[in-house]
């Protein structure tokens, strides 16, 4: 006899067969038993206790009694039948089963007068309790296979359960599996492990998890299951960081040379906070180690992570290479430009702007500045990853705002010098922890948790529709005092014309309300060309209009100090990374700054606690975290390249202390034993090659 093993295709498992295997293939991506013994219940029903009839409590939620079904009744209604059982106790009193749908076929199926199980969430009527769509089961079949304890619930759809595969289903052939005498269950952890962890065996797990004894040992087996999981994915990501980055030999920046002291001395005009410098400690440290820097830069919009990216840059000229900043749009690659330009001041060094608004005649200089060396650091967008750019020594490559780059483009920066330039990764979207482990699991993460100092908090508040004349109130007042004042309308979609229309309308009320001479107002959106948005964004930023009225495109980056307002329309329309990265356009002087999310009064329950969530805390990753909780992994990283494995039973939102500790053994595992080639990580390297070798969604891990 063959055995049965983890990767055995399911049509081979008894009790499945070739149609049903392809409807677990198609409906629950079960393909092999293991597959199968990973589909984990979702919850157990308690059926250790029976009752009696006159012991059933209104506070019960399912019960479990024993006895025979004396008289089935159909009963007629308006709209067909229902169906009602008489069911006995031993103790002879009686309680109605009753089924309100499907009468004709389930009095069928009712098995009079033997002994039965009968299971369900009781319910009260005319002061008598009964049971509605019970489960049955005869007493003989449920003492044979074992039914009392903790019964497993498993995830299913209508179309298995239509076939046989209904919760009850999927436990009997899991059961059947378990029970076979031919599987044999590959261990994937080593035992010091499992006995430094106190963890059971794979083996023990899964019995230990599909047949559980209590909740407790379900428990501690459910974990056992996840920890195997995580860790061979966290082993997998390190293991592939360690090639990009100790396998990756780096440039050297050995010194710190007289371009980055000169312009730590004299220009840039403030102290660093402590996270800015241990962020440079972190980031310095890396680029002196001979080896491939990736970093990732996490920092709240406003905590000062372009001034880290301009310090990296000084430390790569001054050690002789060169630096680029590449943005996701044109206004913010503008604006890096010239905040570079005004830090630099009279600094030597050649900046130069590379957009695709960079006509031919301007670029040809600039690409032989590159070439030739001349040119320190290049500023731009995609423009600056096109084949035609190349760089005589490039060094360094920062990439802001992360979220809008692919894992694609990223490598594409690698291959513009050799060795590949050292990648810092700034993004002002917190990732919750456990999502930048997995997602960006093969890029060492550096946080600014502190903001510059005298930043006051934004004061953020909920406003519908009805209150949209105090609101322009408010901005008046404020415009009054000198602020400035943004008004973001929604653009889900760049072609949307009801969006668009919004905008206008929007536009136009507020130039009624707004008018001219005394109030200047600008508008920027995409439909505009680049020289009108970019006219527009520096009357804005000299403080020629007061108030700025547009779209997403100053979600990202934009620097106005004096803007002390951000009004956003429909705001139940945006999602909470986008809220808190337009509520970071505002708050940067040193003025109380304020957002006003307009709704109209209708809203979904998310919605309601979006908005809750921003009117409460400024705290970008604590906003991270209720995303995650609302979305999902998924949906957080965006659909486009999201980076988030599939993971069959551990649970990122949920499990974060697990994926912490698998983390953590998992670094400490390669710091010994960077191949696992040692005898006693056997079982982990055969573990990661079958995964490999396997169907386990790795592929869109970056
Ligand atoms: P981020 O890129 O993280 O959104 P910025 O680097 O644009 O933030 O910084 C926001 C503002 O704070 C800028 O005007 C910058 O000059 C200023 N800033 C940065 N670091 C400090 C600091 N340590 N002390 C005071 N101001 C700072
Ligand atoms: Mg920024």
């Amino acid at each position: 006899m063959p055995n049965l093993q983890a990767d055995t295709p399911v049509e081979f498992i008894k009790g499945i067969g070739p149609k049903r295997a392809e409807w677990l293939k198609s409906e629950l991506g079960i393909y092999e038993a293991g597959d199968l013994l990973e589909h984990l219940p979702f919850r157990y029903e308690d059926r250790t206790d029976f009752v009696e009839v006159k012991d059933i409590t209104s506070d019960a939620i399912a019960i479990q009694i024993k006895g025979v079904i004396t008289e089935v009744k159909q009963i007629p209604t308006k709209r067909g039948s229902r169906l009602v059982a008489t069911f006995k106790d031993h103790s002879g009193t009686t309680l109605d089963l009753v089924w309100f749908k499907g009468a004709k076929w389930m009095a069928a199926q009712i098995p009079a007068l033997q002994k039965v199980v009968v299971f369900g969430k009781p319910a009260k009527y005319q002061n008598r309790w009964n049971l509605p769509h019970p489960e049955i089961e005869l007493e003989d079949s449920f003492e044979r296979r074992n039914g009392k304890g903790l019964q497993p619930v498993y995830r299913t759809t209508e179309k298995l359960t239509n076939r046989g595969l209904s919760s009850a289903g999927i436990a009997k052939v899991i059961r059947l599996l378990l029970a076979s005498p031919e599987l044999v269950l590959a261990e994937s952890i080593p035992g010091f492990l499992l006995k430094e962890l106190q963890m059971p065996h794979k083996a023990d797990a899964m019995l230990m998890v599909h047949a559980p004894q209590n909740h407790a040992e379900a428990e501690s087996a459910r974990n056992r299951l996840k920890f195997e999981e995580l860790l061979l994915l966290q082993l997998k990501l390190l293991m592939q960081k360690r090639e990009q980055t100790q396998d990756m030999p780096g440039v050297r920046f050995e010194q710190v040379g007289a371009l980055f002291n000169d312009f730590y001395s004299n220009h840039l005009g403030f102290e660093l906070t402590g996270a800015q410098k241990r962020v440079m400690r972190e980031i310095r440290s890396d680029l002196n180690t001979g080896w491939h820097m990736n970093r990732l830069l996490q920092g709240d919009v406003g905590s000062g992570k372009t001034m880290v990216a301009l310090l990296t840059a000084l430390l790569a000229i001054d050690n002789g290479y060169q630096a680029c900043v590449m943005a996701p749009t044109e206004i913010l690659a503008n604006q890096h430009l010239e905040s570079f330009r005004e830090a630099l001041g009279a600094l030597p060094i050649r900046i130069e702007l590379l957009t695709g608004s960079v006509k031919k005649a301007a670029r040809r200089p600039i690409l032989e500045g590159l070439k030739s060396g001349e040119v320190n650091l290049l500023i731009g967008t995609h423009a600056l990853i096109e084949p035609g750019v190349e760089f005589q020594r490039l060094g360094l490559a920062v990439i802001d705002e992360q979220h809008r780059f692919g894992v694609a483009q990223r490598s594409k920066l690698w291959a513009k010098a050799s060795p590949a330039p050292h990648v810092l990764v700034m993004t002002a979207t917190p990732i919750p922890r456990t999502l930048a482990m997995t997602a960006y699991g093969d890029l060492d993460v550096s946080v600014i948790d502190e903001m510059p100092p005298g930043r006051k908090s934004i004061k953020t508040v909920h406003r519908t529709d009805g209150a949209r004349l105090s609101v322009f109130q408010f901005i008046e007042d404020e415009i009054a005092r000198e602020r400035q004042v943004y008004v973001v309308y929604p653009l889900i979609e760049e072609s949307s014309s009801m969006d668009y229309k919004d905008l206008m309308d929007g536009y136009e009320s507020l130039s009624r309300r707004f008018p001219l001479p005394e109030f200047r107002i600008g508008i920027v959106h995409g439909r505009m060309k680049a020289e009108d948005k970019d006219i527009e964004m520096e009357r804005f930023s000299n403080g020629t209009s007061q108030i700025l009225v547009a779209t997403t495109v100053i979600e990202v980056g934009v620097n106005v100090p004096n803007a002390s307002v951000m009004v956003i329309e429909s705001s139940e329309r945006f999602g909470l990374a986008q809220l808190h990265q337009l509520r970071g356009r505002v708050g940067r002087g040193a003025e109380q700054s304020y957002c006003v999310l307009m709704t109209g009064d209708e809203l979904s329950k998310e919605a309601r606690r979006r908005l809750e969530t921003m009117c409460r805390t400024n705290d970008g990753f604590e906003l991270a975290e209720v995303d995650m909780e609302l979305r999902g992994p998924g949906d957080l990283m965006g659909t486009q390249q999201s980076g988030i494995p599939d993971l069959k039973m551990a649970d990122l939102l949920r499990d974060r202390e697990i994926l912490t500790t698998a983390r953590y053994i998992g670094n400490r595992i390669l710091e010994e034993d960077a191949d696992l080639s040692k005898p006693e990580h056997a079982i982990l390297n055969q573990a990661l090659i079958r995964a490999r070798k396997g169907r386990t969604n790795w592929s869109r891990i970056s």
